[in-house]
């Protein structure tokens, strides 16, 4: 491709709120055989909502949500919006906090008036040697529902399990489908739990699912899928998603996402609208199809 035609690529993407940080980008673009996006704020819009408090036999509710939204009120996980909001708007006062720790791609802790209270994934759990096993059944049936399920253990005992829900983006079909149109496989890396990562994807008809993967495990699962299919596109928005954006043959970061992601991308999707991928692939496929 000449300078010009690249030129030319890139100004058609801007009109179509797909920023080119890097001329290169639109070369490789077209050579994409998959195209692998992060769940929560990519495909779905990363506010969710706390939907379900099962309580744990001898637990009252107003002091197990006041004591979690206390802890999370310090994150700034979109999960602990979820549950702070929820609290706020059952009047619930936050109780004295100490000794807050955020454990990445765990939860969160922390001393609430004086007690030990814990809040995040089933691993987090076991990683304390709590038992949550009663509530199994109830676990896999809101994963089944594509809601995120959460525990919480409140001096040592395991006192609720919680459910969060985080909407699609309402684009995020018509993406997912345009990229099937084009002969891309689509896959999904999310830190997510299996079941509820899997149902969205089932939703979608994407094609590959990696879920419950540790922050610093992105680009591992990158990797593997590259090994597999080839060329790889990566689309995310967080701190998180940083590292898999740069090591993907092209990285494309949410323009309302952090900025370390959108640093760390070749491609900006200005709107956050996932349409913008399968745009920025038919523009590279174009214009370096036309002028050689
Ligand atoms: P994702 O962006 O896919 O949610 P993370 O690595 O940020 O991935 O989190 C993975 C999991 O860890 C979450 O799905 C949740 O179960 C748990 N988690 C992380 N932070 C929190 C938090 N502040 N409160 C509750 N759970 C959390
Ligand atoms: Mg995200």
């Amino acid at each position: 491709a000449t300078p010009t035609s690249i030129m030319v690529g890139t100004g058609r993407a801007a009109e179509l709120g797909v920023l080119f940080r890097k001329g290169e980008a639109l070369q490789s673009l077209k050579d994409a055989r998959m195209v692998a996006l992060d769940k929560t704020g990519t495909l779905t819009r990363g506010r969710p909502e706390l939907t379900d408090l099962i309580l744990a036999e001898g637990f009252e509710r107003g002091a197990v949500l006041g004591r979690i939204a206390a802890v999370e009120a310090r994150s700034e996980h979109p999960i602990a919006r979820a549950i702070v909001a929820a609290a706020g708007a059952e009047g619930l006062a936050p109780g004295r906090l100490e000794d807050f720790e955020a454990v990445t791609g765990y939860g969160v802790r922390a001393m609430v008036d004086g007690v030990r209270v814990e809040i995040g994934a089933d691993r987090f759990m076991a990683r304390q040697g709590f038992d949550v096993s009663g509530f199994a059944q109830e676990a896999r049936r809101l994963g089944d529902e594509a809601k995120t399920p959460l525990y919480a253990a409140i001096d040592g005992r395991p006192a609720a399990m919680l459910a969060v829900a985080d909407p699609l983006k309402e684009t995020t079909p018509a993406a997912i489908r345009a990229l099937h149109a084009q002969g891309i496989q689509v896959a999904m890396i999310s830190g997510d739990n299996r079941r509820t990562a899997e149902a969205i994807a089932r939703r979608l008809g994407i094609d590959e699912v990696v879920a419950e993967v540790l922050p610093d495990g992105k680009v591992e699962a990158l990797k593997r899928l590259k090994a597999r299919h080839g060329q790889i596109a990566y689309v995310g928005d967080g701190i998180n998603d940083a590292p898999a954006l740069a090591a993907a043959d092209v990285g494309l970061a949410i323009g309302n996402g952090t900025d370390i992601a959108i640093e760390a991308a070749d491609v900006v999707l200005m709107s956050g609208d996932l349409r913008g991928v399968p745009t920025a692939i038919a523009l590279s496929r174009t214009t370096l199809g036309n002028i050689r």
